[in-house]
């Protein structure tokens, strides 16, 4: 029996989970998305991750057709069906079916979709030795545009980012927005550690309130570290004794080199290392 698929109530083996040719999500990224890990069958941070698919939702004046405790349970059934305990989950909430033009009230029937899959992470020598990353030319999102707080499916600035990132034979690229000031990365938050205080952008600079960085925050400042949110340059980056990157699927992932500077002594750095080791413990103790 292969995986199942959760579509608007229902499930389906994977080749037959399939949505129309007519709807919005695909046809114009209409639509928003999370993604979500589970440890040990324990799905880490739900309420915030449903919250934040709300939240986004509201934003595109998209009504979610199921309540959040439905979502929650919906999320919590497939991964059991599935029998998964180390998983990632995608959550999709699309615009529906309807006809051709971008007026949502043509539209039908929005689509919630759960797939979950096993984790891919990046390689384990990466956590070891450290990511390189480029800062991608492309701005990111302007928050007057489509705000990057939304998690739609609309991700073609990151993609574009992405894009960047693989052409310089790296996997992530730091991202600027309209100030040229640091946002975040296509998929991740950034972190510096400057004179042993822990500096991250913040929410006003147009990046997704990554529910990682927000877990990231907690714990360092519970481990007695000041953490501050400020604007940032890429100078904050190129002479920072330490870097990292947090998201769902990267945990938190040191960076050792920006644009071809070496960051600190080019290998992950103490304060980096305690907080993967304390991230962690978190997800596996938290529940
Ligand atoms: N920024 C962007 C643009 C993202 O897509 C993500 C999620 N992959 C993150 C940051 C990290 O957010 P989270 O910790 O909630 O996964």
């Amino acid at each position: 029996m292969g995986p199942k698929v959760y579509i608007s109530g229902k499930l389906f083996d994977k080749s037959d989970a399939k949505i129309s040719v007519f709807d919005h999500g695909l046809l114009y990224g209409d639509g928003v998305f999370e993604g979500i890990r589970s440890y040990s069958g324990w799905v880490f941070r739900l309420k915030a991750h449903v919250d934040r698919l709300y939240e986004s939702a509201q934003a595109i004046h998209l009504q979610i057709p199921m309540s959040r405790e439905e979502m929650a349970r919906a999320i919590r059934e497939t991964l059991d069906v599935n029998k998964l305990s180390d998983a990632y989950i995608r959550v999709v909430v699309t615009r529906g079916a309807g006809s051709l033009g971008l007026d949502p009230r043509k539209t039908t029937d929005p689509q919630v979709i759960i797939i979950t899959d096993h984790i891919s992470l990046y390689p384990e020598e990466l956590y070891e030795h450290g990511l390189k990353v480029i800062t991608a030319g492309t701005t990111r999102n302007h928050p007057n545009a489509v705000n990057p707080r939304i998690k739609s499916l609309n991700y073609l600035n990151n993609i574009l980012g992405k894009i960047e990132a693989t052409q310089a034979g790296c996997l992530e690229a730091l991202m600027l927005n309209a100030q040229g000031e640091i946002a975040e990365c296509t998929g991740d938050n950034i972190f510096v550690v400057q004179r042993g205080q822990i500096h991250t952008p913040p929410i006003d600079a147009g990046i997704l309130e990554g529910i990682t960085r927000g877990a990231v925050i907690e714990l360092a400042r519970a481990a007695g570290y000041a953490v501050i949110e400020r604007t940032m340059h890429r100078l904050d980056v190129y002479t920072a004794e330490e870097c990292f990157l947090t998201g769902t699927a990267a945990e938190l992932i040191p960076v050792v080199e920006c644009d071809g500077r070496i960051i600190g002594t080019g290998r992950p750095g103490p304060m980096t290392r305690e907080l993967r080791q304390r991230f962690q413990a978190l997800v596996r103790e938290e529940r």
